[in-house]
């Protein structure tokens, strides 16, 4: 993972952060050859059967190996580019392996995504609904006929959203809050975003306006997709925290490398007693959150 995000990813990632640009599919190809696309799901099934990198069988995989793919990838230093570089996937497919009602149509979705053909990505918060997940207000309302959902309402913040084939959605049924795989169709529309980091990240707002689903794209079970979102969070916030932990051993290296090379009042920044012990606080910080 070293050598790949040295000398693959680092270069494409820095471009990228720079102009904007989302992540080249030739970028994806390659993760996908290497099974990185998996890998960045944890441990699981989906693992099963798979060379990784070329040298280490999918059964192996443990969440050990899963921290070193996000903190090894987290090495390429750019924080749009990151997030653009598939985190979608990461945080959605886990809902479609986890809750699909039906095991072909799972391993269908699963196979595009992971040969890097499709794209997929989470969306779940609204502008009136973010850390209150149950406040979201898109509507799912069932045709006469029971065989589909018509889709309406409005998702902010969505990160790939504009270049992804599927949404993983959540929205209001008749009982509660339910959980759907919506495809790219008529009545879907998706923006960019301006945020305050790089464009690469593809952060997007979708409008879906009277869009038909079929209810076989339903996850988990129907008003009860609370369970199907909270639980899906789990290998997020661990990837996040994996990631957040390797930011910080940056940070605290790029800050050592600047104290020592600034010279201020004749002498090194490090050499100030008030600077050596903001590092060495920062230095503890770190270390207790890596262990
Ligand atoms: C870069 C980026 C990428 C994102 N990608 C995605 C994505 O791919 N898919 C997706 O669905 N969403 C995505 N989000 C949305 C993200 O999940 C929400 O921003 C998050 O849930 C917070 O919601 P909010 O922004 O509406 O803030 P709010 O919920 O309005 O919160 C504002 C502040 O109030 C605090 N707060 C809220 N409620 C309470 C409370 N009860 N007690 C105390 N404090 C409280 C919060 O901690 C926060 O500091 C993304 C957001 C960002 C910034």
């Amino acid at each position: 993972m070293r050598v790949f995000t040295d000398e693959e990813l680092y270069p494409v990632a820095q471009e990228c952060e720079k102009t904007g640009k989302h992540v080249p599919q030739e970028m994806i190809d390659k993760m996908s050859k290497n099974g990185i696309l998996r890998m960045r799901l944890g441990p699981g099934k989906h693992l099963h059967g798979h060379t990784l990198m070329g040298v280490m069988k999918g059964e192996e995989f443990d969440y050990f190996h899963d921290l070193i793919v996000t903190q090894e990838m987290v090495r390429a230093n750019a924080r749009g580019f990151q997030d653009g570089n598939m985190a979608g996937m990461t945080i959605s497919l886990t809902a479609v392996l986890q809750f699909a009602n039906n095991e072909a149509w799972k391993n269908k979705i699963a196979e595009e995504v992971f040969s890097g053909r499709k794209k997929i990505c989470l969306a779940i918060t609204e502008a009136f609904a973010g850390s209150d997940v149950a406040g979201l207000r898109t509507t799912a309302e069932k045709t006469p006929d029971g065989k589909h959902y018509i889709v309406n309402g409005t998702k902010k913040w969505i990160t790939n959203g504009v270049f992804c084939d599927y949404f993983v959605t959540g929205v209001k049924t008749d009982k509660g809050l339910s959980v759907i795989l919506i495809e790219r169709q008529e009545g879907v529309e998706t923006s960019a975003i301006k945020t305050s980091y790089s464009p690469a990240a593809g952060t997007t707002y979708i409008t879906f306006d009277n869009v038909k689903v079929p209810v076989e794209n339903l996850l988990g079970v129907e008003n009860k997709g609370i369970h199907v979102i909270l639980s899906n969070f789990n290998h997020e916030r661990w990837f996040m925290a994996c990631a957040v932990i390797r930011w910080s051993r940056t940070i605290t290296e790029e800050c050592m490398k600047w104290a020592n090379q600034r010279l201020v009042f004749g002498k090194k920044l490090m050499e100030q007693p008030v600077i050596r012990q903001k590092y060495i606080t920062t230095i503890s910080m770190f270390m207790i959150r890596r262990y």
